[in-house]
Order: C-alpha cells, then sequence, then structure tokens
C-alpha cells in the first residue's frame, strides 16, 4: 500500500519537481491510492506491465511515463498511450518513434551517467551529436536529460554522477541556446535527496512510495 508518511516527506522536500510514482511493484490497489492522494504522473518501465494497467486505468486521468529501456518492435503499440519517454538512447528507437507516433513526443535522452557497461543510456560523449541527428524530427521534442547513478550509499560518488548530466546540460546550451534541453530527470528511491539539491526537474521513485501491508 501507499507509505503516505514516506510520499509527505518527500512532497515536502520536494521545491518544483516533477514526481513521477514508479508502479512497477505494485498493482491496481495503490495506482488507485496514489490517484486519490493526487499525483497523475506514474511510471513504467516494462510495455506489458504499462499496457496492462494503462487498459484498467483508462477512466483516470494519469501522464503515463514510460522510463525503462524500450525495444524498437515494441514501440507501435504503447507509443500513442504516454506522456514522456525517459529512455530516448539510440537512433534505431528515435527512427521507429517518428514512423508511428502521431504527435510530438517530449522525451528525455537517457545518458549512462555511471560509466556502467551493464546499463543503458548514450555515453555523455555521444549525447550532442545524438541530439544533432534528431533534433529536427517532427514527433521527438528532446526536453532534458536522464540518468541514474550508482546504487551506492556513498552520497559523493552520487553527486559525481549526477553531475555529469548537469555538466552535460551545460554543454547543450552552450551549444544551442536555444532554451529547449533544460529539463533533468534524475533522482529514485535511494537517491531522491541528491537529485533535488542539484537541480532535478523530474524524480522517478518507487519503492519508497510503498509499504507492505
Ligand atoms: C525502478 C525504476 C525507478 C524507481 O526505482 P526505486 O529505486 O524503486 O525508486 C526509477 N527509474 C527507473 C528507470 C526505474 O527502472
Amino acid at each position: 500500500m501507499l507509505n503516505q508518511k514516506n510520499l509527505a516527506y518527500l512532497e515536502n522536500l520536494m521545491t518544483d519537481q516533477t514526481l513521477i510514482a514508479v508502479t512497477k511493484y505494485v498493482g491496481d490497489k495503490e495506482i488507485n491510492e496514489l490517484v486519490n492522494a493526487g499525483i497523475k504522473d506514474l511510471g513504467e518501465n516494462r510495455v506489458k506491465k504499462f499496457l496492462d494497467k494503462y487498459e484498467k486505468h483508462q477512466d483516470k486521468a494519469i501522464n503515463w511515463h514510460f522510463i525503462g529501456h524500450l525495444q524498437s518492435k515494441k514501440v507501435k503499440k504503447m507509443i500513442n498511450k504516454i506522456t514522456l519517454l525517459h529512455s530516448l538512447d539510440r537512433m534505431s528507437l528515435a527512427d521507429e518513434i517518428e514512423k508511428r507516433r502521431e504527435k510530438p513526443l517530449p522525451c528525455f535522452l537517457e545518458v549512462n551517467i555511471a560509466n556502467d557497461p551493464n546499463k543503458y543510456g548514450l555515453k555523455p560523449e555521444n549525447a550532442l551529436d545524438f541530439y544533432n541527428k534528431i533534433k529536427e524530427y517532427d514527433k521527438i521534442k528532446v526536453i532534458g536529460l536522464m540518468g541514474m547513478a550508482k546504487h551506492t550509499e556513498d552520497k559523493e560518488i552520487i553527486r559525481e554522477n549526477f553531475n555529469v548530466l548537469l555538466k552535460l546540460r551545460e554543454e547543450f546550451n552552450r551549444e544551442y541556446n536555444d532554451n529547449k534541453v533544460t529539463k533533468l530527470s534524475m533522482g529514485m528511491s535511494n537517491d531522491f535527496e541528491v537529485a533535488i539539491e542539484m537541480g532535478a526537474t523530474h524524480l522517478r521513485i518507487g519503492s519508497f512510495l510503498f509499504e507492505e501491508e
């Protein structure tokens, strides 16, 4: 069930971030509780689970965020049902979205800020070049950068990781100066305090929001 105390703690700490409640570990009951608590932005990282939940909760005004790795072959069946994509990370995916999406989709470029070979995301040094190739696409509107810090208790490492995203945003703004790539999707249950401190605009929080019955 929803942990009301943790939600209140988080909302108290937030300044003007968008909270995306990640529902991948929970079911319909928790989705109802979130909506009743006024949380309208929900995130999922698997296409099948997203589609199940989307169907079941169509009666509610939910903005669905897709936050996980997205296979190109699955784009067609889900891309027109989401509000925002946090995980744009390669040309084949951008091309498929350009083909299948009906209206412009706000997207974050996912960047591998922890420099972890097992994680998805663009290498920081390739992000500008990637953006250059897709910035004229009609159906893709890049609004910012997304990253996941290493899962650690060491706040210095978390800060270093998030700082890669901040630095990269500066580079984007120096290169383009068009005020388009401005948002930062960073901060999960383990590190949202640091993320808020460092200027996150979108938080993606799952486990912290829920508790066992
Ligand atoms: C699961 C997930 C989250 C939320 O994780 P918690 O640690 O439970 O808060 C955030 N972002 C992505 C991409 C995820 O897959």
